[in-house]
């Protein structure tokens, strides 16, 4: 069969796929068809924590499978309250709320920020994020994601929202008004390319709500779950959100996202919101099995100390490649910044010598491999980028 052409037939030309069809997964390593072994950087966009195949989540969902599979939340099932537990024993929050995806998390959040100003801020709505942001493809999502090339083509946005530059204290300041519900933040900004705020912007956010009484949400759909080196990425700051959307990782391979909500933003109520699939027992299950594998094999410790050492590793090769600008992040959330544009040529090397990595923009490579990374992938992939920057010399960028 030929996958691509059937693609081509039946499928809608929303995404640029890479020539490779994966069959298999082990550890922090793919397949493809013909058995060749990748080194996996992307792990399904920040999502597979465990890498593929961890026999704690396999266990989990057999199990579960076996089970029970979905009721809907008519009624009560045990692993979403199981995982809801975990979640409020490790987080700053009280309550959660499954959801299916990162995108239905924000949208959630959105109606959280919104009710809360109805109840206690004399009917604020306006809902401020920051350039350079993404938090996904429903139009909620997409009205809070601020990037005009992903809402040009739908536009009108949906009202309600406003946009300030990205670390910017003093332009968050003069932003908040008395129509401003919530302002909410990635602790580290990911698909745009891993964009760290200062300690003190963060700092600064939870003080302007603490002021105003909007609340401070951060979008932890990607930073959360030991990604950065901490639980969550607000920790690296200092702060505690009023509410956390969170994602990717958390069904452990499978959909699910949520909302954790501390007891102030607990205002939705019966018949406000509602999901039929949100709180899937396979995916709960599978969530609480990688989860409870983060803490026992001190995962999250591992990502600070693996994320330190991948970034070591491309610090050393910009002393040999004058392509390489600069070096960044947080745990394992990794990215490196190019004086050229050809970072989608560099995937596509490295693709062909068994390594998977990812670009955000065409002078951005990104990397967020899964939290089980050992220090030998680490070196075995600083090589492979070694040889493909040698190999893919590219003129200098224009603004370079
Ligand atoms: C991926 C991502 C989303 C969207 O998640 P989906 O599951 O694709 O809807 C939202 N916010 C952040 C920060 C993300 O990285």
């Amino acid at each position: 069969m030929n996958w691509q052409e059937l693609e081509k037939q039946v499928y809608m030309g929303t995404f640029s796929r890479l020539p490779v069809v994966f069959v298999r997964g082990d550890g922090a390593r793919l397949y493809d068809e013909l058995g060749k072994p990748y080194l996996d950087l992307v792990a399904g966009i920040a999502v597979n924590l465990l890498g593929y195949g961890h026999p704690a989540v396999r266990r989990a969902i057999h199990e579960q499978v076996d089970e029970l599979m979905h009721t809907s939340n008519l009624y009560y099932t045990t692993p979403p309250l199981r995982l809801a537990k975990f979640l409020v024993d490790h987080s700053c929050g009280d309550r959660v709320f499954f959801v299916n995806s990162g995108a239905e998390a924000n949208e959630t959040a959105i109606k959280v920020a919104r009710k809360y100003g109805k109840l206690h801020l004399n009917g604020a709505f306006e809902i401020i994020t920051a350039d350079h942001s993404f938090h996904g493809r429903t139009l909620g999502a997409l009205a809070l994601t601020a990037q005009p090339k992903y809402q040009e083509a739908f536009a009108p946005m949906p009202p309600g929202f406003k946009y300030v530059p990205f670390n910017d204290t003093a332009a968050l300041r003069a932003a908040v008004n008395e129509r401003t519900a919530a302002i909410l933040l990635e602790p580290v900004q990911g698909e745009s390319g891993v964009r760290i705020h200062d300690p003190g912007y963060m700092r600064a956010a939870r003080e302007i709500c603490d002021q105003t009484g909007a609340l401070l949400m951060c979008d932890e759909v990607q930073t959360g779950l030991g990604r950065t080196g901490k639980f969550w990425g607000y920790e690296n700051y200092g702060i505690e959100p009023d509410v956390l959307s969170i994602g990717k990782g958390l069904g452990g391979g499978l959909p699910l996202g949520g909302i954790i909500v501390k007891e102030k933003a607990n205002v939705l109520t019966p018949g406000d919101h509602g999901s039929t699939m949100g709180g899937n027992p396979v995916a709960c299950a599978a969530g609480l099995a990688t989860l409870t594998t983060i803490e026992s094999e001190g995962l999250v410790e591992n990502a600070a100390a693996m994320g330190t050492a991948m970034q070591d590793g491309f610090k050393m090769l910009m002393e040999k490649h004058d392509t390489i600008k600069a070096v960044r992040g947080m745990g394992l959330m990794v990215a490196v910044d190019l004086h050229t544009t050809n970072a989608a040529d560099l995937v596509k090397a490295a693709l062909g010598k068994g390594l998977i990595i990812n670009n955000t923009s065409p002078e951005t490579l990104r990397m967020v491999p899964p939290l089980i990374l050992a220090r030998s992938d680490v070196d075995e992939a600083v090589g492979i980028v070694d040889q493909a920057l040698a190999e893919n010399k590219a003129p200098a960028a224009a603004h370079g």
